[in-house]
C-alpha cells in the first residue's frame, strides 16, 4: 500500500510503498476511504508535540471500509479517531474522562494513521457511522467536528459564542450553534474578507478580525488558533462569569496580562483529546441538524501541499485526503 509517512520532526512527508498492516486481536483492519488533515498533523509533522513516534503515518479523521478483524462486521464503514487506545483502570479512565487517561494512546501519534491505504485499529475506539454523510463530508466531523463540540459544551450554556480561527472546527460548529439558535461571533486573521463572508453565509451573527471588538460582551469564546496572543484578546470580550476555552492540542506562550481581564470570575481552560461519549452524543446531533461539512479534497501523493495550505489559511473550510 502507499502511505505519506511523516520519518522525524520537521521533515516533508514521504510517500512510501509498505506491506499492508495485519489486524492482531481485538483490531480492525480498515481500508481508508478519506481521511480528514487537522492542525495537529501539522504539529505532528512539524515536530511540536513531545510523545510522538517517528516514523509515523498522520491522520486521525479516518473513514474505512472494514476489511478484516474483530468486532466489526466486513464492509462495515467506521471512523478512526485521535483517541486510540486508553488504560481502562486509571482515576481518569474511571470517571469518564479517558480522554484525560495518561496511558493513552493516539491515531496518527503513536500508532500509524489514516494517511495511507490502509490502517489498523482497536476495534473498542473506531466509531461506527451513521449513514447521510459521505467518507469526505463525515471525515472531519471525526475530529474537527467534534473537538468544536466538546469545546462549545465546556463553556457551557453560552448564547453569544466567539470563535477565534475560523477552519475546519469553527466552520462544522457554526452550523450546529445556528440550528441550536445560538449566536456565532467569527474572529479571523485581520484582513480575512473572504473567510468572514464564508462564517456569514454558514450562520454567524458577525464576524470580523482578531483586531476587532464584538459588538456585545460574548459569554463564551473558543480558540481554535494555535496562537497565544488571542488568550487576553479573548478574555477580554467575554463578559463577567465567561469561558474561555483553548481548543488547539498545542498552543504559542500566552503573554502576560493584567489579572483585570480575568477577575470578575472569567474562566479560562482548555479542552484535551475526546472521549468515545461524545462522539456518541455528537454524531446523531450533527445528522440532526444537517451540519454540511465545506471540504478540499487532495489525493494522497499531495499529502504535502494539503499541509502547507493548511498552514497557510487557504483552506476553507476542512481539507480531506483521498488515498
Ligand atoms: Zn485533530
Ligand atoms: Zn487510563
Amino acid at each position: 500500500m502507499w502511505a505519506a509517512v511523516a520519518r522525524g520532526p520537521g521533515e516533508v512527508l514521504h510517500l512510501e510503498r509498505r506491506p499492508i498492516p495485519r489486524a492482531g486481536p481485538g483490531e480492525v483492519l480498515l481500508r481508508v476511504g478519506a481521511c480528514g488533515v487537522c492542525r495537529t498533523d501539522l504539529h505532528v509533522v512539524d515536530g511540536e508535540l513531545p510523545g510522538a513516534r517517528y516514523p509515523v503515518v498522520p491522520g486521525h479523521e479516518v473513514v474505512g471500509t472494514v476489511v478484516a478483524g474483530e468486532g466489526f462486521a466486513a464492509g462495515a464503514r467506521v471512523g478512526v479517531p485521535w483517541l486510540a487506545s486508553t488504560c481502562g483502570e486509571c482515576p481518569a479512565c474511571c470517571d469518564d474522562r479517558e480522554n484525560l487517561c495518561a496511558h493513552a494512546q493516539f491515531t496518527g501519534f503513536h500508532r500509524d494513521g489514516g494517511f495511507a491505504e490502509y490502517v489498523v485499529a482497536a476495534s473498542k475506539y473506531c466509531i461506527p457511522l451513521v449513514a447521510g454523510f459521505t467518507d469526505v463530508e463525515v471525515a472531519p466531523l471525526l475530529c474537527a467536528g467534534l473537538i468544536g463540540y466538546r469545546a462549545s459544551r465546556l463553556a457551557g450554556a453560552a448564547k453569544r459564542v466567539g470563535m477565534y480561527g475560523f477552519g475546519a472546527a469553527a466552520h462544522l460548529l457554526t452550523q450546529l450553534l445556528h440550528w441550536q439558535e445560538r449566536e456565532v461571533y467569527a474572529f479571523t486573521r485581520p484582513g480575512e474578507l473572504e473567510t468572514q463572508a464564508f462564517a456569514r453565509k454558514l450562520g454567524a451573527t458577525w464576524a470580523g478580525g482578531t483586531d476587532e471588538a464584538p459588538p456585545a460582551p460574548l459569554d463564551a469564546a473558543l480558540i481554535f488558533a494555535a496562537d497565544g496572543a488571542l488568550v487576553p484578546v479573548a478574555l477580554a470580550a467575554v463578559r463577567p462569569g465567561g469561558t474561555v476555552v483553548c481548543s488547539g492540542i498545542h498552543m504559542s506562550d500566552l503573554p502576560r496580562f493584567p489579572y483585570q481581564l480575568l477577575w470578575g470570575e472569567r474562566v479560562l481552560r482548555s479542552v484535551a483529546n475526546l472521549r468515545r461519549r461524545d462522539a456518541e452524543e455528537y454524531f446523531p446531533l450533527a445528522a440532526l441538524a444537517h451540519v454540511q461539512p465545506v471540504t478540499t479534497t487532495f489525493r494522497l501523493d499531495q499529502a504535502n501541499l494539503a499541509l502547507a495550505e493548511l498552514r497557510q489559511g487557504a483552506v476553507q473550510g476542512a481539507a480531506v485526503l483521498l488515498p
